[in-house]
């Protein structure tokens, strides 16, 4: 599993908030949980890799995104995954292009259709749809999910 310098794709990463998002101001920025601190936003995750917000006074939509995504933060955003009832479909996010496009579409859920932190099952259900990756896993695979954030 490699490093990912978000950066490099952001040309990519373009692509599919022009076709799947409303316009969110994309942020790229060395530490997500530590920007969050600074700007009053609650959030328990050390190694949070990407976050979706409303600004309060316009509601504009914004996605942060971590500049330096290592092994250990793919790998905590892949248990999350495989925790929401996807095992066998997050086997597909270890190419790293696969990883951002499901991370950022994850994030444009969020900001679509409002869906809180408690929905995090649905934002990756729908980022995989996105992606065109069929469902595989058994759907009857409900696992409690503790608090996340991702
Ligand atoms: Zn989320």
């Amino acid at each position: 599993m490699n490093s990912i310098l978000t950066a490099a794709h952001r040309i990519f990463i373009n692509t599919f908030i022009e076709e799947f998002s409303r316009g969110p101001i994309v942020l790229i920025i060395d530490n997500v949980p530590g920007w969050c601190r600074r700007h009053n936003i609650e959030e328990y995750n050390p190694s949070r890799t990407a976050r979706a917000f409303r600004v309060q006074q316009n509601g504009k939509g914004v996605i942060l995104l971590a500049s330096l995504i290592t092994p250990p933060m793919r790998r905590s955003v892949e248990v999350f995954i495989e925790r929401s009832g996807y095992p066998e479909e997050v086997k597909a996010l270890r190419e790293d292009r696969n990883f951002l496009q499901h991370l950022v579409l994850h994030e444009i859920a969020h900001l679509n259709y409002d869906w809180g932190e408690e929905e995090e099952t649905l934002c990756d259900k729908w980022a995989f749809e996105m992606m065109g990756i069929p469902r595989r896993s058994s759907v009857a695979c409900i696992v409690p999910i503790e608090e996340r954030s991702g």
